[in-house]
């Protein structure tokens, strides 16, 4: 059966009780330029480049809509902060419809910024291009790391003007707006769960996750309520997975509100995100949280629970005892442990299984925190210096200062590193029981270990650029960040840690909610 739209096309902001979504009209905008484009996923699509503007840029920037498409925004709710806000919705998304892929499943095609929707509150439905380009660099970079994500087609310029009352230093003034294709086999959050639950809407409820799980989830079968049990067993693991990505690349995503958490445990909602550069598991970027770093990197994991909590309570309605769900939150918590570990022994190229191998990776997690060094070039050096020593063209007695002294920032405290040095001459002692060679040892960690990552003011100079009319930063470093693990010579720059100047340079360092 179909889920339950409102088909008025009306966009006045409201509530829209009984419905899982509302039809809509993208408002057109002024000048369509197409900015960026991925390559890698129209080639799923079996889509080709279109020129930087005609019918098909049109149709990216929302002022074509083809007979085919039936653009909708999502009716969804959300707790913000820890606080149950109530009705949020796709204020400024909407959906033109599905898509398959050449391998045969179905994607969502979903404009990010073409206009009011009946969520919009009081806001404009509109993106600026500094989002937009955040979003589309960093979903994109995701991929290609590996961690689960949405994914972005098209970057389109819209040439019409957007005015924000945050900006970096808090003064009102136009920036030019943008809107971004994102694409996904569905953007169905835990928030559109949550607000059907908390108005009583148990039908709607019972269709959503009915809906959810024939199209999503097929291998689990028909729905019954055994079936909803092992959908969310399903969804826990797929959350615990991608947060051990996150936790591993150094990704903190900002705004981890549980409307910002997908069904299907992909990366949703670029926002205020950030990339760690001192490993300090309290950092956050987002200026808004600055106050209880509830979103703080290294709270990341507990935050993910309480938000598979959110959607336990949500989902009681549907299973006669809600007991049953509990054991799937402690699996939760085994499966981002589990797959933690295993992504950390890639990282240090460990295959062979110790006992003692738990504490040294803890031990690790410690000694990085209390070190505060870049951690992406810390991994990166790990994996040349560890063969280096293996192989007796290094030896331990250099090769560990010069690995922190290049990992080190300024204020990287000086016990903390010699912590982490301890740690590395274990590691080492652990290392020689590995039975590969170590040039496969090396290869191995290399292709664990990304050299470039969307360093926070890279994506900033980029914007910059890109805001003054040049893309040539922005295209050079999406086409660096399609190959993270590759060595890349003519852009060796772009895998050097944070320098200081942009160290508290907002934009770079810090965002708004409103980013
Ligand atoms: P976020 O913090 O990005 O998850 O957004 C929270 C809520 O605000 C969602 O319902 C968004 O659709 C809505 N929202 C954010 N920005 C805008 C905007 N510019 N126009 C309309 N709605 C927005
Ligand atoms: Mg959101
Ligand atoms: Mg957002």
């Amino acid at each position: 059966e179909e889920l339950r739209g409102d088909a008025s096309f009306d966009h006045s902001p409201r509530q829209v009780p009984g419905y899982h979504y509302s039809r809509v009209q993208p408002t057109p905008v002024a000048d369509p330029h197409l900015l960026a484009w991925s390559e890698e996923l129209a080639a799923e699509l079996g889509l080709s480049r279109p020129p930087e503007q005609g019918a098909a840029v049109e149709a990216l920037a929302g002022n074509r809509v083809l007979e085919t498409m039936k653009p909708f925004a999502a009716r969804y709710g959300g707790h913000q902060f820890g606080n149950w806000a109530g009705q949020l919705g796709d204020g400024r998304a909407m959906s033109l419809g599905e898509l398959p892929a050449l391998d045969g499943t179905v994607r969502e095609i979903q404009l990010k910024g073409a206009g009011p929707t009946p969520y919009s509150r009081r806001a404009d439905g509109r993106a600026v291009l500094r989002s937009s380009v955040r979003e589309f660099l960093c979903s994109e970079a995701m991929y290609h790391l590996g961690v689960p994500t949405t994914r972005a087609l098209s970057l389109v310029a819209t040439g019409d003007a957007v005015v924000r009352d945050m900006f970096y230093d808090g003064n009102a003034r136009p920036e030019p707006g943008a809107i971004v294709a994102r694409v996904s086999p569905t953007f169905v959050r835990f928030g559109n769960f949550q607000l059907l639950a908390a108005t009583g809407e148990i039908d709607n409820l019972r269709l959503l996750a009915d809906y959810v799980i024939r199209r999503h989830f097929p291998e689990l079968g028909e729905p019954s309520p055994a079936v909803y049990e092992q959908w969310f067993a399903q969804v826990c693991r797929r959350t615990a997975v991608m947060v051990a990505h996150w936790m591993t690349v150094g990704f903190v995503h900002g705004v981890m509100n549980t409307d910002n958490m997908s069904i299907l445990g992909l990366t949703i909602d670029y926002g205020p995100y950030g990339w760690l550069e001192p490993y300090e598991p309290d950092w956050t970027p987002n200026t808004t949280d600055f106050a209880t770093h509830r979103y703080a990197f290294g709270q990341q994991p507990r935050v993910a629970l309480w938000n598979l909590m959110a959607l336990a309570q949500a989902l009681t309605p549907l299973i006669p005892d809600p007991q049953a769900l509990r054991p799937h939150l402690d699996d939760y918590v085994a499966t981002f442990t589990a797959r933690r570990q295993e992504l950390l022994r890639r990282k240090l190229g460990l295959s062979v299984e110790l006992a003692e191998d738990a504490a040294l990776l803890d031990e690790l997690l410690s000694a990085l925190a209390a070190a505060q060094v870049d951690m992406t070039v810390f991994f990166r050096q790990l994996s040349h210096r560890t063969s280096d020593v293996l192989t007796g063209t290094a030896d331990e007695a250099t090769a560990w200062p010069m690995l922190l002294a290049s990992a080190a920032y300024p204020d990287s405290p000086a016990e903390g590193q010699a912590q982490l040095q301890q740690w590395l001459l274990r590691y080492m002692q652990r290392v020689r029981q590995e039975t590969a060679a170590p040039e496969d040892i090396q290869a191995g960690m290399l292709a664990a270990n990304p050299k470039y990552v969307l360093r926070n003011y890279l994506a900033q100079q980029a914007i910059e650029a890109a805001e003054a009319g040049d893309l040539a930063p922005l295209q050079r470093l999406y086409q660096v960040l399609k190959t993270p693990f590759a060595e890349q010579p003519e852009h060796e720059e772009l895998a050097a840690k944070r320098p200081e100047w942009a160290r508290e340079k907002p934009g770079s360092a810090t965002l708004s909610c409103s980013s």
